[in-house]
């Protein structure tokens, strides 16, 4: 596979966007936060990143470092996106592969990220 154009949403269908990203860079986190929500992680630049529902209605959380901005839904709670700056600066967004049409999760080989001890 390769960089794919991909339609993400929340659970209620509030929030939905589209974006590109590779899934087969596919990555989970063992940190505090990404341990209990279960997501398979892909990441691109925001450029590719287009929300199409739910402009004002996203939730942000935010957490140690603060260098995320994890967007969920406020009606049915599901983060489907998250959002910040790259290590190199540049702006990028994180797709819940868990969230997007067309990608079977359970045939991907996600990178394991050690997020917890950073
Ligand atoms: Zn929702």
């Amino acid at each position: 596979m390769a960089i794919q154009t991909l339609n993400g949403s929340c659970h209620c269908g509030a929030i939905a966007y589209t974006a590109e990203v590779d899934p087969d860079k596919a990555m989970t986190c063992n940190c505090s936060l990404c341990s209990k929500l279960g997501a398979v992680w892909a990441f691109g630049p925001k450029a590719t990143f287009k929300l199409g529902k739910g402009e004002g209605r996203l939730g942000d959380y935010q957490f140690n470092k603060h260098v995320l901005h994890h967007r969920f839904c406020p009606s049915c709670g599901i983060e489907s996106y998250a959002e910040g700056k790259g290590p190199d600066g540049s702006e990028m967004v994180g797709i819940n592969l868990r969230c997007v049409d067309g990608v079977d999760v359970a045939k991907l080989s996600p990178k394991q990220v050690d997020g917890r001890s950073k």
